[in-house]
């Protein structure tokens, strides 16, 4: 018989690997899996020393994410890699693991090595975390020299000379303005609807270089307001990564992240937990990730107890 699993974490990040540790050392089954190659999320991706969290001095996000890896193999908890997540449905008619009564359970269908395979689960947790918001909503076209989001492929880029327009008016923009500007950027405009970044890094941008107010952007001449430039950078903010969870049609709160109850961290869908970026429920950051994951842990302890 296929084995039920009392718990399928989807996402290796800081709020997954949280919550399949303490899953584990509470005397469940959980199955993480993960669409990358390794574990730690965004924070494997974050060459820079922590500076935000209190006991980690002189650690970069790469060793958070490399001591996230050993705790969670000493934990002994199933993780799968390179297992990207598809679909997740309801299974009303999925039987308890002890066969003597229908309950509420779920099928989560994963690609690894190659194969799409149906994996049974008595709860759900997502921890996916975020995506960058698209220049238009819902839509998902790219054009050249138009990049969506912060991250490497702004680190790479070659900005000598270059007449750049930055959109969006968060820390991203103004800090990627500066970026833009130490790097040979010939002229850097920041395009916002209305300023959100914090004081620090808007106090550091020439305020001629900045337009509040609405503006007409046209990603295919890469002209904003009329004026053209080299390249277009679209900062617009995050939203939930879990397209794999249509089917189960999980409200979202009114940022576009999944809604949750502040105590469990349940979703609309009963069973069906959601933790970390892609709920947002508290400031997102490892220390929030991790205290997301215990949030969950504990209440599918209760919940598991009770059934
Ligand atoms: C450059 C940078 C620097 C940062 N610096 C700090 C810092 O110094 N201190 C700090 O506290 N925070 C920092 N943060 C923020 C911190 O990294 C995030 O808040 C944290 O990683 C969020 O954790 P998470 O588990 O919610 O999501 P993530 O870390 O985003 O993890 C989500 C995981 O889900 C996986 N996934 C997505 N879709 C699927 C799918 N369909 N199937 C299976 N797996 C899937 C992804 O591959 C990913 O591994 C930084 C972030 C960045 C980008």
């Amino acid at each position: 018989m296929q084995k039920l699993y009392d718990a399928v974490i989807i996402g290796a990040g800081p709020a997954g690997v949280s919550c399949a540790i303490w899953l584990k050392r509470l005397g469940f089954e959980p199955l993480l899996l993960e669409a990358s190659d390794q574990v730690g999320g965004l924070s494997a991706r974050n060459p820079f020393y922590d500076l935000w969290t209190p006991t980690l001095s002189g650690r970069t996000g790469i060793d958070i994410a490399r001591d996230m890896a050993s705790q969670l193999e000493a934990s002994g908890a199933e993780v799968w890699l390179n297992s990207s997540v598809k679909t997740v449905v309801k299974n009303a008619e999925c039987p308890s693991q002890n066969q003597t009564q229908a309950r509420p359970s779920f099928v989560v269908s994963v690609q690894h090595e190659g194969r799409l395979i149906d994996i049974d689960a008595r709860t759900v947790v997502v921890a996916t975390g975020v995506k960058p918001r698209q220049l238009q909503p819902g839509a998902s076209a790219s054009w050249p020299d138009v990049i969506i989001g912060p991250g490497e492929q702004i680190m790479q880029q070659d900005f000598a000379g270059k007449y750049v327009a930055l959109l969006g008016g968060g820390d991203n923009a103004f800090e990627n303005y500066e970026f833009a500007k130490t790097n040979g950027a010939k002229q850097a405009h920041i395009y916002a609807r209305s300023i959100r970044a914090q004081k620090q890094f808007v106090s550091r941008v020439s305020a001629s270089d900045v337009h509040i107010g609405p503006y007409l952007v046209d990603p295919t001449t890469k002209t904003v307001n009329g004026s053209a430039y080299d390249l277009l950078i679209v900062l617009y903010g995050w939203e939930a990564q879990a397209n794999f969870a249509t089917h189960l049609a999980l409200e979202h709160n009114a940022k576009g992240f999944i809604a949750t109850e502040h105590d469990t961290a349940q979703t609309s869908q009963v069973g069906v937990y959601a933790i970390g970026e892609v709920a947002q429920r508290m400031h997102p950051c490892i220390v929030t990730a991790f205290a997301d994951g215990v949030v969950a842990a504990k209440a599918i302890e209760a919940r598991l107890a009770d059934s």
